[in-house]
């Protein structure tokens, strides 16, 4: 069951000052406008969120993990950078959550511009299907919550295109055991009646 971890109940009810203390001010807070802008979908131990912390320093971004031990793994991750590269990492964090269930009590409608799913379990048993995190049925989630995205140009010039690869430790596992990796970058439709 996912009752023995806390969820918020609306995206306004999710407490940055707890996951961004450094940086998040309590005018922040009430003003509403900062928020956070990248969510790595399982992020597993989170390699690619700290690499993401220092290219975009401005830009708030968070974990969701759903094991518990790999959720507190990369909190501890996070707060030794913290220590160690003082005024550093103060913009990544992490949550233990189902993201298959909670992505709408944590972001609004069009307030991510990056969600990464870098190498999501596979789960290829037809009885486990329902387990895979990209999946038809939760698309409508996904573009939700996604700003419209970037045109071919600039997802060329996106420094982290060249992340999506070799910053997570499955992609080095996979990179060190001389296998392929396949790379998807997925548009949202914008509507012809909507901007
Ligand atoms: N993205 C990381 C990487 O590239 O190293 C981890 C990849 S690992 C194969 C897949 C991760 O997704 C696991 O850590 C797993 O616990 C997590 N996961 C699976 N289903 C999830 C869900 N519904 N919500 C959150 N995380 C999930």
């Amino acid at each position: 069951s996912d009752s023995h971890f806390p969820v918020p109940i609306s995206p306004s009810q999710f407490d940055y000052s707890l996951h961004y203390p450094q940086i998040f001010t309590s005018t922040d807070q009430v003003d509403g406008s900062r928020k956070v802008q990248f969510a790595d979908i399982g992020c597993g131990f989170g390699g690619l969120l700290i690499s993401l912390s220092t290219l975009f320093p401005e830009t708030l971004m968070i974990g969701m993990e759903l094991r518990d031990k790999v959720t507190e793994y990369v909190k501890e991750r996070i707060l030794s950078l913290r220590v160690t590269n003082p005024g550093q990492y103060q913009n990544v964090s992490v949550v233990r959550t189902n993201s298959m269930k909670y992505i709408p009590n944590y972001f609004e409608k069009a307030q991510l511009t990056k969600m990464f799913f870098l190498f999501p379990d596979p789960h290829f048993k037809e009885k486990n299907h329902r387990r895979r995190v990209i999946s038809p049925f939760l698309l409508d989630e996904y573009a939700y919550v996604l700003k419209p995205a970037l045109t071919e140009k600039e997802l060329e010039a996106d420094p982290v295109v060249k992340l999506l690869s070799s910053a997570t430790e499955e992609g080095q596992k996979v990179a060190r055991n001389g296998g392929q990796t396949f790379q998807a970058v997925f548009r949202r439709i914008v509507p012809s009646d909507q901007t």
